[in-house]
């Protein structure tokens, strides 16, 4: 009987996975893919041992299935960063030892307007780092696991000055923020920025808003992150979404909102905070639809958008913005046997801001 493409692989990897809806992960053999019919590292491939990645609100949804397109088993984590141990005959630009990050997205078809234009995480063949289709056919797994083997072109050159450990959530929370406030025009010194929902992405969003130099005020509904918003995060103010008298108070204030809320929830008290001419973006990935209220955008001429995370090419000149600016993320380091825990916890938008799981000290003793 003929081997399928996944144990036909040569590359025998270990990470934790889900095979149901529960979500709960637990170790997991595995094989990877690699290029050119199954070499071990293809002439354009880079190698990687991982030493860290983020736990991403999007690795929680893709557990549980709620966007209905997972496929099981599945080792999730995007916001990968590793030390280069294996690189092709045409890797130019990196080499052994080299620290490296793996965000969102491992291949693209590379030919069409989107790839052309350095705007890869828009290209409609895209490859994701975990639970996509890889051309070969095999299933591309994530990060919570030992190794990865990427194409070149997806590689990102890790700043010297960054801790890895809380660097690697710029590899996904901060593109998904950096990305639109350019594209977005929400860079603008002194304007007034909402940040909805205090995460992992909505605190990265902070740092960015204050290098930017602009005011910056967290709408949350978590009333207990009110003092380390301000006092830690640099935030400027603090709303709690469920006060109607503070809300009330701050309608017409703002220029911008970065929506980054991970649950479903209502648009009409963040469109009521923005001035005449402001722009709500949505970052967050909600599992159902969320309602459009057209009334307060005609009538206060605002508009509403989305963005997906950045391109490579965007997201290398975000880390090296980051490595400028001495950016990275609050993170609570852990090891991989407390990733349940942490994802639990993640539900409850219990974190302080990201987990990071320490994988390679997780598997050392392997
Ligand atoms: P996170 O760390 O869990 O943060 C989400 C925040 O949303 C929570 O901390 C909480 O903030 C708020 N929230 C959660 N449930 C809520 C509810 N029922 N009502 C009101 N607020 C609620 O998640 P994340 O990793 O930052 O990701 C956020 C979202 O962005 C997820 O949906 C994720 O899938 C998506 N995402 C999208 C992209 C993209 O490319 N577009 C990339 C990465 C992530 P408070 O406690 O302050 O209220
Ligand atoms: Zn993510």
């Amino acid at each position: 009987m003929a081997k399928s493409p996944q144990t036909q692989l040569p590359l025998k990897a270990f990470g934790w996975a889900a095979s149901d809806t529960s979500g709960i992960l637990a170790p997991f053999h595995f094989s990877r893919r690699s290029r050119d019919s199954c070499r071990e590292n293809g002439q354009n491939d880079v190698t990687l041992q991982i030493l860290y990645c983020g736990v991403c609100h999007s690795d929680l949804h893709t557990l549980k299935n709620d966007w209905g397109f997972t496929t099981y088993p599945v080792v999730p984590g995007h916001e990968i960063v590793g030390v280069v141990t294996k690189i092709g005959n045409n890797v130019k630009n990196f080499k052994v030892g080299d620290k490296v990050g793996v965000g969102v997205i491992v291949e693209s078809c590379k030919e069409c307007e989107c790839c052309q234009q350095d705007l890869e995480s828009y290209c409609p063949k895209p490859v994701f780092t975990y639970n996509s289709p890889y051309y070969d056919g095999t299933r591309t797994q994530g990060g919570y696991s030992n190794f990865v083997v990427v194409h070149q072109r997806y590689v990102l050159r890790f700043p010297e000055n960054l801790p890895l450990d809380a660097g690697a959530p710029l590899l996904c929370a901060g593109i998904t923020v950096y990305s639109p406030m350019k594209y977005y025009g929400m860079t603008e010194a002194g304007k007034h920025l909402g940040v909805a929902g205090l995460g992992g992405l909505g605190h990265v969003a902070i740092k960015f808003a204050k290098a930017f130099g602009l005011k910056v005020t967290v709408i949350s509904s978590s009333p207990n992150k009110e003092d380390e918003a301000i006092k830690r995060l640099g935030a400027d103010s603090f709303l709690v979404s469920s006060d109607p008298a503070k809300m009330k108070a701050a309608m017409g204030t703002m220029d911008y909102i970065i929506d980054t809320i991970s649950a479903v929830h209502s648009l009409i008290p963040l469109l009521g905070l923005l001035k005449l001419n402001g722009k709500l973006v949505t970052v967050g990935l909600p599992n159902k639809p969320l309602e459009l209220p057209i009334f307060p955008l005609v009538a206060g001429r605002k508009l509403v958008g989305g963005s997906n995370f950045g391109g490579i090419k965007e997201t290398q000149e975000m880390l090296d913005f980051c490595g400028k600016h001495n950016i990275s993320a609050d993170i609570e380091l852990i090891k991989m046997d407390h990733i349940n825990t942490a994802m639990e916890r993640l539900s409850k938008s219990d974190v302080k801001y990201r987990f990071v799981i320490d994988v390679a000290n997780s598997f050392s003793s392997l």
